[in-house]
């Protein structure tokens, strides 16, 4: 997939006023940091479409973008911020539910994991809420060049090994790096297929 346009279209913490276009949608969301700021700008081949955050937990709503006029590229709050009070986070996590459970048009949902690290709590406790209410979702593996390629391999194999726990099969993945460039046309082919694959519910 070529990306000839990407517009920012609007920014808000309540579902009910996200763009009412029937355009097929993917979310992108991870723990703070995790990346996906940057791998949002390698993806658009954009500079600072989604912006880099030198403070950890500072876009909170559901921001928008418009991808070659078909797609919606939605950039999800980071969860797990440690900073954020009790209560904040709670108000925080009600409207990210909320967006999962009512957005008809949202097709996939990515999961950002820095590569470098084990599962961790929130990100396992994510992916059981999106099965539990059967929401299709992606790992894409983040930082991929921070890692020697054997360390890469054995630490992707781990955590595959460990989501089996749990799961019976696996979701797709993919290995990115936002430096190198690593896994982007895998990345957007997949996009495309999945535009193709729904293009009839959406007529
Ligand atoms: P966000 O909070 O998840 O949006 O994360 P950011 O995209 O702001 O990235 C957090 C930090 O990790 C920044 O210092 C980035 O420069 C760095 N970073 C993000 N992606 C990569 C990557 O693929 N490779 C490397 N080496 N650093 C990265």
């Amino acid at each position: 997939m070529k990306i000839k346009s990407a517009e920012f279209v609007m920014s808000n913490s309540n579902v009910t006023k996200a763009p009412k276009d029937r355009i097929p949608e993917y979310a992108f969301i991870g723990r703070s940091n995790v990346g996906k700021s940057s791998l949002i700008n390698m993806l658009m081949e954009r500079k600072d479409l989604a912006k880099t955050s030198g403070k950890p937990g500072k876009t909170q709503l559901i921001n928008h973008f418009k991808i070659n006029d078909e797609w919606f590229l939605v950039d999800l709050p980071g969860y797990g911020y440690a900073q954020i009070s009790k209560k904040k986070r709670t108000i925080f996590q009600f409207f990210i539910e909320n967006y999962f459970k009512e957005r008809e048009q949202l097709v996939c949902t990515f999961i950002l994991i820095d590569s470098r690290h084990d599962p961790q709590k929130i990100d396992i406790e994510f992916m059981q809420f999106l099965g539990e209410n059967q929401i299709p979702f992606c790992i894409a593996f983040t930082k991929a060049d921070k890692l020697s390629s054997s360390k890469l391999n054995k630490q992707i194999t781990s955590y595959k090994k460990k989501l089996l726990n749990t799961w019976e099969t696996l979701p797709t993945s993919f290995i990115t790096s936002s430096s190198s460039g690593l896994g982007r046309k895998e990345f957007l082919d997949f996009i495309d297929g999945v535009n193709e694959d729904v293009a009839k519910d959406f007529q």
